[in-house]
C-alpha cells in the first residue's frame, strides 16, 4: 500500500483504481476541454434524438416545460445577451439576402399580427408614405378590411 494518492491536476485524493491519475472532475475538464470529445458527444445526442422516440419526447418535454418557466425565460434571456447572440446573428445575415428577407418576415409576422395579413403593406404605407400615427393607420387598416369583407360578402356576412 501506498497510502492516499492524489490526483495529477488539484488536491483531490483518487482511489488506485483511477488509471488517468486523475479525479473524476479533472477527468471531466481534460475530456470536455478536447474538441473531438465534445463534437462526439454531440453526433451521438444528434443520432439518439433522430432515432429514439421516447428519448426525443423526454428531452422535448423538459425543454417545453422549461421554456414555460418566466424565470427561465429570464434566464435564457439574460445569457443570450450576455453572450451578445443577436450581434452575431446580425452579423451572420450581412450579405445573406435570403435570411435577411426571412427574417424581416418573421419579424413582420410577430409584430404586426394584429393587423390582416393582407393589410400589412396598405399600413406601412399609411405610415410611411402618409406619415399617418399608428392608431389612426390601425383604425384606417381596419376600416379598409370590414369595408372588403362587406362587398365580398355583399352585405349578407353572417
Ligand atoms: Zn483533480
Amino acid at each position: 500500500m501506498t497510502g492516499t494518492l492524489a490526483c495529477s491536476d488539484c488536491p483531490s485524493p483518487i482511489t488506485r483504481h483511477s488509471k488517468g491519475g486523475r479525479c473524476r472532475s479533472c477527468t471531466m475538464r481534460k475530456l470536455n476541454s478536447g474538441k473531438g470529445f465534445t463534437a462526439s458527444r454531440i453526433a451521438g445526442l444528434r443520432k439518439r434524438y433522430a432515432t429514439d422516440p421516447a428519448f426525443r419526447a423526454a428531452k422535448t418535454k423538459i425543454i417545453v416545460e422549461a421554456a414555460r418557466r418566466p424565470e427561465e425565460r429570464q434566464r435564457r434571456s439574460d445569457r443570450a445577451r450576455s453572450m451578445g447572440l443577436s450581434e452575431l446573428g446580425h452579423a451572420a445575415l450581412q450579405g445573406n439576402e435570403q435570411a435577411h428577407a426571412r427574417r424581416g418576415r418573421a419579424v413582420s409576422q410577430t409584430r404586426m399580427r394584429h393587423i390582416p395579413s393582407g393589410y400589412r403593406q396598405l399600413y406601412r404605407d399609411l405610415i410611411r408614405k402618409n406619415k399617418l400615427p399608428a392608431a389612426e393607420a390601425l383604425a384606417a387598416v381596419h376600416a379598409q378590411h370590414e369595408a372588403d369583407l362587406r362587398r365580398f360578402f355583399g352585405g349578407s356576412r353572417p
